[in-house]
């Protein structure tokens, strides 16, 4: 992807633009350049980075990208596709129904996944277990272990993923070090996923089958109206 800044100061990206998903609306969409720094200041200054602010061309919210700049030349400053979002997409997860500390645990947990900072999010997601531990106790740890194992069958975790997830999870701060294994880009990609679903099985699943089953017996018409 070739970008760069011509003597005009506008941005040209070749082929199909930038897309991503937008840290607002939440959808894959385009961007638009609306604030580009000025082409004489770049020359003038030479930064090793330039920021670009666009609009997502879906709900029209602001996105910032810094572009790693590659080449000044007499008439384009050239900038590399590696750039960095500023903010990024937060995942959506249903939180009401966990208990208080944990859900403001794993607020901070999703926070950290949200900047990129992986291993930041593998240990708040640690303590976000060690509150669920303490709050179920020794047989919901359990129940817990095990909704982590059909997890593992579900989607096929192989030996080396699966490791990592219950070390992070279910691995003790007392564990000889290093007691938590380093997560990287994908490893934190999958522990969201096994995040999501233990917590969906744990907690949403139950409170949404509690509020149907509550509803079912108040709205059920009694035996006498059915049989009229
Ligand atoms: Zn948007």
């Amino acid at each position: 992807m070739t970008i760069y800044i011509d003597a005009h100061d506008d941005l040209h990206v070749e082929y199909q633009g930038i897309a991503l998903t937008c840290p607002h609306c939440q959808t894959l969409a385009h961007l638009s350049p609306v604030a580009v720094p000025r082409f004489e200041d770049l020359n003038a200054r030479r930064p090793k980075h330039a920021g670009v602010g666009f609009h997502c061309d879906a709900c029209f919210e602001p996105v910032f990208l810094k572009f790693p700049v590659r080449a000044f030349t007499t008439d384009r400053v050239e900038l590399s596709g590696n750039y960095i979002e500023i903010e990024r997409a937060r995942e959506t997860f249903p939180l009401t129904y966990l208990p208080e500390e944990a859900e403001s645990l794993f607020k901070e947990a999703l926070s950290c996944y949200a900047a990129g900072c992986f291993n930041a999010f593998g240990s708040m997601s640690r303590r976000t277990a060690q509150s669920l531990f303490r709050e179920l106790g020794e047989r919901g740890k359990l129940e817990l272990f095990d909704t982590l194992q059909e997890i593992r069958a579900l989607a096929a975790l192989d030996d080396e993923t699966f490791g990592i997830m219950r070390a992070v999870l279910f691995g003790s701060d007392s564990d000889p070090w290093p007691n938590q294994p380093a997560l990287n880009a994908e490893g934190a990609g999958v522990l969201v996923e096994v995040m999501r679903d233990l917590l969906y099985q744990t907690f949403v699943r139950k409170a949404r089958l509690l509020q149907a089953m509550t509803f079912r017996r108040f709205v059920v018409p009694s035996a006498s109206e059915t049989n009229a």
